[in-house]
């Protein structure tokens, strides 16, 4: 007997809410956030009255263009909305309004995996603009209750092909995506708020695929995964055939469960639909700019851009670049892509301090004074405790060059106490000698704080290591 092929295609289909002001087709608010009380946010457009007209947002638009240019997909410029007709409580109208194959708003794509090599990628099939249904909440005591606010909030709808072979591929592929649509900042991504939600389709060994819904945190679909990979294999090791259907993960079990059988594309009747005419997006297509952070590879690579491969450190720079960016933070992204267009400042030598230092403070400084700091540091004017003081103390208003003025007139005594008792923990041997008697180890020490601080005063640090040698 040969052996059975175990090979794991995983593909996701991504519905991602976006952060216009108004939903979909009307112009109530947008209540991406579920701050709102339930059912306030409504009028007759999307509660799906008889006789209203959808209107499109132009805005959620204007964000799968940018998104579908971010991803390399071909964007149509004459995309068509489609109705999915399907009957359920959260759907008064009956149907959806969606997109639908080839006339979706993109198709084709991909979006790398990793930073560093850019040769893993996963494709994707298509890209959809929608609306959001209504919330439904279960009661504990059984009850269905249905929020509206929710219907015809604008979403993306994010297909990919069957690239992922292993849980890992999927972390990175989701960890990705929401990377890049924080940074452009069309959706807060939040999958806890719903605003981010993932459906895996995963297949071994050659078998149909089997879809796994209601997966709330990357974490559970990792879990998810884990959990209906081993399943399938087990399935097909004792010679079963897996046939395609729907389960949920069960994040109370740890464990997927069957749900209804899918329904097949058949079952949603879709057709054109009669009230939006066929779009025409081309002039704004002209007109749409790309937002600054839209492309985060293609950032990382100007940045990285900005160092020779040849040079020591050149990983570790590299590593920081990535830190950098799947941090997520705007602002601080912008401030170091703005401070190494400096050519004075050494992007490595920034990128150190930037992200050991600057990302665990409350504030970015100011990028001229950090700019004049980073020169000073590659002058190897400063020991690194006194860039560590400024940083905070620029970031808290002071001026860099007046901090010098009081560098120069040599530390205080306080500051000189701090200095000798670190040293001194760094070289506990020595001091243990110097406490045994060995006095000639005084000038070691001086040497030591001399390093740290060229202004310190000798006599001044001899008088403080005689003080704590007698403590
Ligand atoms: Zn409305």
């Amino acid at each position: 007997m040969g052996e059975v092929s175990m090979e794991v295609k995983i593909g996701l289909e991504i519905h991602l809410q976006l952060k216009t002001n108004s939903k979909m087709f009307c112009r109530c608010k947008n209540d991406y956030q579920v701050q709102d009380d339930p059912n306030t946010n409504i009028c007759p457009v999307c509660l799906g009255y008889p006789g209203t007209l959808p209107v499109t947002n132009r805005r959620a638009v204007e964000y799968a263009i940018r998104l579908a240019r971010v991803l390399h997909s071909e964007i149509n410029p004459n995309p068509v909305f489609y109705r999915k007709n399907y009957f359920y409580p959260d759907l008064p109208k009956g149907y959806q309004i969606t997109q639908y194959n080839e006339a979706a708003i993109a198709q084709g794509g991909y979006l790398p995996l990793d930073f560093k090599n850019r040769d893993r990628k996963v494709r994707i099939r298509r890209l959809s603009l929608e609306e959001d249904t209504a919330r439904s909440i279960q009661t504990d005591e059984g009850e269905v209750l249905l929020d509206f606010n929710r219907a015809g909030i604008p979403l993306i709808e994010i297909v990919t092909e069957p690239d992922m072979h292993t849980v890992e591929d999927v972390r990175k592929f989701l960890e990705n995506l929401r990377m890049v649509v924080q940074l452009m900042d069309i959706s807060d991504a939040d999958m806890e708020k719903g605003q981010f939600r993932v459906d895996i389709n995963v297949s071994v060994g050659g078998g149909e695929r089997v879809e796994i819904k209601n997966v709330n945190s990357i974490r559970d679909v990792v879990e998810a995964l884990k959990y209906e990979i081993n399943r399938q294999k087990e399935e097909v090791r004792k010679g079963n055939v897996i046939k395609q259907h729907t389960r949920r993960w069960d994040d109370y079990e740890k464990r997927t469960i069957p749900m209804r059988r899918k329904e097949t594309e058949d079952d949603y009747r879709y057709f054109p639909e009669p009230d939006i005419p066929v779009l025409s997006i081309a002039p704004l297509m002209d007109e749409v700019e790309s937002g600054d952070l839209d492309d985060p590879f293609a950032l990382f690579d100007a940045m990285a851009a900005k160092v020779s491969p040849e040079r020591e450190g050149y990983e570790n720079y590299l590593n920081n670049l990535e830190i950098l960016m799947r941090d997520r933070d705007r602002e601080a992204i912008r401030f170091f892509r703005d401070a190494i267009e400096d050519e004075e400042v050494d992007p490595m030598v920034a990128s150190k301090w930037m992200i050991n230092q600057v990302r665990n403070m409350d504030a970015l400084p100011p990028l001229d004074q950090f700019k004049k700091l980073m020169v000073m540091v590659q002058r190897e004017k400063l020991p690194a405790h006194k860039v560590k003081d400024f940083l905070k103390r620029i970031i808290e208003g002071a001026i860099l060059e007046e901090l010098l003025k009081d560098l120069e007139s040599g530390p205080s005594d306080e500051e000189l106490e701090i200095i000798v008792r670190a040293v001194i923990a760094e070289h506990p041997d020595e001091f243990e000698r110097l406490k045994g008697g060995k006095k000639g180890l005084i000038g070691f020490f001086i040497g030591r704080v001399k390093k740290q601080n060229p202004q310190a005063d000798p006599g001044k640090v001899r008088t403080i290591i005689e003080k704590i040698v007698e403590e």
